[in-house]
């Protein structure tokens, strides 16, 4: 039986029928611009679509520009457009693994008592739920010293809550830094040490530096390079009253006046103008980059969050293993839980081991879980989308595909072409625009188009 196409005429198509066999691999090539993505996209497909809603009484959907369109069935399309562009998306938040893994680490974790500092387990201590104004939060009791503390959640381990991210970088382990190139450590700080620091303004802030060190009773640097400044003399140039050293001496109060000692610190002054511009202001340009976080380190959750284990690893450890690794741990949790505490997440181990056998099927077991989605190339994720359909038993279908070659190692596009048999097995039908000749050596059916 063949899928008919009567009269196309939708943009450049002119006027032309077409037939394609079903439970075949068909592959349309051709010229570029010759209407291919026209005909298999906003015809076929759309067609497809609307066939099938109406079928579900989804009235009032616009026929494409065809004269009729016989044996259709369901379809679904497999392209290089619609990529996640998003830079919070990961391969973990994409497939949904990393909700998996949050609740694991809800039911399990293990974390430190803030009172007793002994390691407590959530699933062996005693919760509680209180209701304030409609808004509930869980508690939980450190079984060793009945200290109460608010349960870590599923969405403490999220990077993409505010109960969860780091607070430095807001969950996406990337911040601005300060480059090296601001400190001249062979210079004087009278001598331009500091970068950005030039003419009268670097008088005044020298005034109010130098306050500050009196203030502290901490030796001023004289005639001495920047590199052979005490760590103290170093970090006050750099944080100022805002540094932890500071805290740490015993004074009670704190200078009021600049001149007095009340200096900003080189480093929170240029947030501080950052922040009032909400962009990089030109002068900072060439003295800060988007770098690694240094609060999180790259790892996204707050503080507590990452330090939680199950099974005595941090889920951002987790997050980085291939995910060939992280089915061994997964079934170390298996072996390691008792009935119990199996009972509690034992859906989130079934999802994620068919998920990770589902993409190691398709060959890309290498990746991990915090792998951006917008790193991926366009084979990569056309191979991801491919194997979730390999998975569903899915029969009858129309799966139309443009250029899955694409972005693909040629040593790939074999596996590639046994998945699309595989699929052709069970009674879909492929249907691919595709100028690989490798690739087009394997089709039951060319149209040339
Ligand atoms: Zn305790
Ligand atoms: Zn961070």
């Amino acid at each position: 039986m063949n899928i008919e196409i009567r009269n196309a005429y939708e943009k450049n198509l002119k006027h032309i029928h077409v037939e394609i066999p079903r439970n075949q691999l068909t592959v349309i090539t051709g010229l570029s611009g010759s209407g291919k993505t026209t005909l298999l996209k906003d015809t076929l497909y759309m067609e497809a679509q609307r066939q099938y809603l109406e079928t579900m009484s989804y009235q009032g959907i616009q026929k494409p520009k065809v004269g009729e369109i016989r044996n259709l069935s369901p379809a679904v399309i497999i392209d290089q457009e619609d990529r996640n562009e998003n830079p919070r998306s990961t391969l973990g938040t994409q497939t949904d693994m990393y909700t998996d893994l949050r609740m694991i680490f809800e039911k399990l974790h293990h974390r430190e008592c803030p009172n007793c500092k002994a390691e407590i387990s959530a699933s062996d201590s005693i919760e509680e739920t209180e209701k304030i104004n409609e808004k509930f939060t869980v508690y939980m009791y450190c079984p060793k010293c009945q200290y109460r503390m608010d349960k870590l959640t599923r969405s403490n381990f999220s990077f993409n809550t505010k109960e969860g991210a780091c607070p430095t970088c807001n969950g996406l382990g990337k911040s601005l830094v300060i480059k090296n190139n601001l400190y001249q450590k062979d210079k004087t700080i009278v001598d331009g040490g500091v970068a950005i620091w030039a003419k009268t303004y670097a008088e005044y802030q020298l005034k109010a530096y130098y306050a500050l060190l009196r203030y502290l009773e901490i030796e001023i640097p004289q005639d001495v390079p920047l590199g052979d400044f005490t760590d103290e003399q170093f970090e006050i140039l750099k944080q100022g009253i805002h540094s932890n050293m500071i805290s740490n001496q015993q004074k009670k109060t704190l200078p009021t006046k600049v001149l007095e000692g009340k200096y900003e610190g080189v480093e929170p002054k240029i947030w501080r103008k950052i922040a009032d511009k909400k962009s990089v202001p030109s002068s900072l340009k060439d003295y800060v980059e988007e770098g690694i976080c240094p609060d999180c380190h790259g790892e996204k959750l707050n503080k507590l969050s990452r330090s939680a284990t199950v099974l005595n690893q941090r889920l951002p450890e987790i997050e980085k293993w291939d995910l060939h690794r992280l089915l061994d741990w997964i079934k170390q949790i298996d072996q390691n839980t008792d009935d119990q505490k199996r009972a509690l997440i034992q859906d989130y181990l079934l999802d994620l081991s068919t998920k990770i056998e589902r993409i190691s099927k398709v060959g890309l077991d290498y990746l991990s879980l915090n792998r951006p989605y917008t790193t991926l190339s366009g084979g990569e994720a056309q191979r991801l989308k491919l194997a979730a359909i390999l998975d569903s038993q899915m029969t009858e279908l129309i799966i139309i595909l443009d250029e899955p070659t694409i972005g693909l190692h040629p040593s790939d596009t074999e596996g590639l072409i046994s998945m699309i048999k595989k699929l052709k097995e069970r009674g879909n039908t492929i249907i691919t625009i595709e100028h690989d000749e490798e690739f087009i050596k394997h089709a039951d059916s060319l149209v040339l188009h």
